[in-house]
Parts: structure tokens; C-alpha cells; sequence
């Protein structure tokens, strides 16, 4: 996050910096948090695509201090400042009016916990963060699911390859995204491959009973998606905080309640995401509905599953049987969809990150948190100073 005039447009971008996050990211979890209660009884946690580790800050402080955030420490504890910043961004309080406040303090009594296990991974080095063990290392490669599983202190049968671990992990976060071409299509599908990158991982980390926030960009087939995730977590939101801009594809998709299908146990030979397994399991599922009773089998305009619950008493009531089953899947050639159901979340009167505020004339753009560690565009930056600056030795404006 470094200082540029994105301070002008964009309250998250600044407010970060005011509050010593390493980025504006920091706040959709914080919003994430908000509304799902993401890290009620949750001690062990993995960060996955962490970099620079805005986070991995947002679970050190709220896991391992123990400070509050979410909207009663908004109401609460920071009414004050919340109202100051507001007059800081908005026309709402004269900058004469404002007392000055300590924006780093957290004034609630801390709570810290020593049981608390937080592992970070990407691929970009992270800077050390108090009680977060950091790795650097490819979420896609198979090689990573041993290193991440010995970071959390789990036995791990490398010889079978398999996950005998105890299933340690309350929660498993991924804020993962490619470098962006700017080709929708192809950066929706990097994206939903990193996706089930970190969906494998959670697979063999997660205790039943626990949870996996994910970024993904909705594309038109995000609804297969939700539906794969149904076999393993009871509920499945997506979720779009406030401080992710309206404007961006971005979502996250919140799944609680780990519920493995019977049988089922993760597998570095065969990832879900590549091959047939995952079909497979929706097949077999599909076969497992009951046709009679509470069911959600529903095929109205577009053919494909919905997740309104519908009651039917029969199968002929509704003309369901198993052979219009079987043309079903035919024409959805396993495409099994699922609607989750959309919530936006983050207190609405917080900042639009898609709106502009305006600055105080003495405002002052503050350094970042964090300067990068190893940025992608730094080869490129020296490339060009040794090319003799933008427009190279030519002398070419
Ligand atoms: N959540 C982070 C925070 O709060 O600071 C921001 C994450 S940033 C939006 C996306 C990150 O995904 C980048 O740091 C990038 O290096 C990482 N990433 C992308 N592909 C990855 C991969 N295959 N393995 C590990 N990390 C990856």
C-alpha cells in the first residue's frame, strides 16, 4: 500500500493507513466478522494468499490480544472516532471541531490468549507478525499441504501421502487473487483455480464443525461453485462487504458448519477441482436425494437446482421420477447448481468504497504500513532505471 492519489477517493485506503493496517483489506474482514461472528470459539486459523498480511493483523489482534472490533465495539468504543473520521472524509463535522484522538490505542481491556494458532502462507514473504507463524509457499503445490500441516503441529503420513492428521483448524481464510489480465473470463478461472487450491487445503486442515471464507469472482457459473461447496458445509453465503468496491466481481463465500460426506477424506492424489471426483460427489449426492418429502429438487425455467426448499408430498405430485431425475442430470451434465443466498455486509453507514471524500486542506499522506516486500513490479521498476527512465536512452516524450 504505498502513497499515492487513491488517498483522495478512497476512505478504506486511507483509513487503513490511520489505523496501522497494512491494507484496506483489513476492514472486509473486519465487516466479514461483523456479520457471520467468524471468530467466535476460534483458536486455530490458517491465512492463506496472506501477503501483505492485513489479516493475519486483523487475527493477531482480535485472537491474540484480544481486542474487540464488529458493531457493538464500533458503537460502543470508537462512536468518537468514527464521528471524527466522518468529519475527517465528510462535510458532517467542521476539521476546526475535531479534539485530536489516538488512533493506534485501542482503549477496550484486552483479553489476550496464549492458545491461539495462526499460520499465513503466500507466495510474497510476509513481514514477521507478532505470534503468526509465516511461510512462503505456492497454496496450488501439492508440497505445501505437508509444511502447513507440520506448522500447525499435526502428524502427517508423508509415506501414504494421506491427511492422518487431527483435524485441527476452527477456520481457514483465503483472500487469494491473481495478477489481474484484465480478460474476464481467464481471470475468473486463475481465480476459481486458486479457489480450490485453498478449498483442498481447508479439506485437510478443518475440524468438522468449522468454517472457510474464500475470495471469488462471480462469473456466470459461480452457482456450480456454491453447490459444490454444499456437500461440505452446511450453509454457504456469499458475502460482499462494503469495503469491497460494488464496482469489482469480487465476493467472498462464507461457509460454516464443516460437515465431510460420509466416506469422505481429503486427498492430495486426487484434488477436488481437477479430474471427476468432484462431479462424482455431486452425482452420487444427487442420487442420494429422497424423492419424497422435504426435498430440493426444483427444475422451473432453467433446469438447474435451486435452493428453495420446496415440500412435496410425492413424486408424482410434482411429476419427479426417477427417470425425469435421470434426464435431469443428463441435460445438466453435473452441472448442479445452487443459489446461496447474496448478503452485503459492513454497517451501511460506513464508508462507500466507491465514493469520493473530501480531504481537509492540510490533509498529509501518511506511509504505508508495509511497504512491500518483494513486489512484483520491482524487477520492472529497476528494468526501466537501467533503460534510462520511461521513455528509455531515446530521449523519446
Ligand atoms: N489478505 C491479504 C491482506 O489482508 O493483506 C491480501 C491478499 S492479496 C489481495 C492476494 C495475495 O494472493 C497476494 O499476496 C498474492 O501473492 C497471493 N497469491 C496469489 N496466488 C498465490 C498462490 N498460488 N499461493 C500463495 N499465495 C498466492
Amino acid at each position: 500500500m504505498g502513497k499515492s492519489s487513491k488517498d483522495k477517493r478512497d476512505a478504506y485506503y486511507r483509513l487503513a493507513k490511520e489505523q496501522g493496517w497494512r491494507a484496506r483489506s483489513a476492514f472486509k474482514l473486519l465487516q466479514l466478522d461483523e456479520e457471520f461472528d467468524l471468530f467466535a470459539n476460534v483458536t486455530r486459523v490458517v491465512d492463506l494468499c496472506a501477503a501483505p498480511g492485513s489479516w493475519s493483523q486483523v487475527l493477531s489482534r482480535v485472537l491474540i490480544k484480544g481486542e474487540k472490533f464488529g458493531r457493538s465495539a464500533w458503537q460502543d468504543r470508537d462512536a468518537k472516532f468514527r464521528q471524527q473520521m466522518l468529519g475527517l472524509f465528510g462535510p458532517q463535522v467542521p476539521a476546526s471541531q475535531l479534539e485530536p484522538v489516538e488512533l493506534k490505542k485501542s482503549p477496550v481491556e484486552l483479553n489476550p490468549s496464549k492458545d491461539v494458532k495462526i499460520v499465513a502462507i503466500d507466495l510474497q514473504p510476509i513481514s514477521p507478525l507478532p505470534g503468526i507463524v509465516t511461510l512462503r509457499a505456492d497454496i496450488t503445490h501439492p508440497a505445501t499441504v505437508p509444511l502447513l500441516l507440520k506448522a500447525l503441529d499435526a502428524e502427517y503420513d508423508a509415506k501414504s501421502n494421506s491427511q492422518q492428521a487431527a483435524h485441527p483448524v476452527d477456520l481457514v481464510l483465503s483472500d487469494g487473487a491473481p495478477d489481474v489480465t484484465g480478460l474476464h473470463d481467464l481471470d475468473i478461472y486463475v481465480q476459481s483455480q486458486l479457489l480450490f487450491a485453498a478449498l483442498n487445503l481447508a479439506l485437510c486442515v478443518l475440524k468438522p464443525g468449522g468454517k472457510f471464507v474464500a475470495k471469488i469472482f462471480r462469473g456466470k457459473n459461480v452457482d456450480v461453485l456454491y453447490a459444490q461447496l454444499k456437500l461440505f458445509f452446511e450453509k454457504v453465503h456469499v458475502a460482499k462487504p462494503r469495503s469491497s468496491r460494488a464496482s469489482s466481481v469480487e465476493a467472498f463465500i462464507v461457509c460454516l458448519n464443516f460437515q465431510p460426506p460420509k466416506g469422505f477424506s481429503a486427498s492430495l492424489e486426487e484434488p477436488l477441482g481437477v479430474g471427476f471426483r468432484l462431479s462424482n460427489m455431486m452425482e452420487q449426492n444427487l442420487k442420494s436425494l429422497p424423492l419424497t418429502g422435504d426435498t430440493i429438487l426444483q427444475n422451473s425455467e432453467t433446469g438447474a437446482w435451486d435452493s428453495t426448499p420446496i415440500s412435496i408430498q410425492s413424486a408424482d405430485e410434482h411429476g419427479i421420477t426417477e427417470v425425469q431425475l435421470e434426464d435431469i442430470r443428463a441435460k445438466n451434465q453435473g452441472d448442479i447448481r445452487w443459489i446461496a443466498p447474496f448478503i452485503a455486509c459492513g454497517d451501511l453507514s460506513a464508508f462507500d468504497s466507491d465514493a469520493s471524500y473530501r480531504l481537509p486542506a492540510d490533509h498529509v499522506s501518511l506511509d504505508p504500513v508495509q511497504p512491500p516486500t518483494a513486489p512484483p513490479y520491482k524487477r520492472a521498476i529497476e528494468m526501466r532505471k537501467a533503460f534510462g527512465g520511461a521513455y528509455g536512452k531515446t530521449g523519446r516524450q
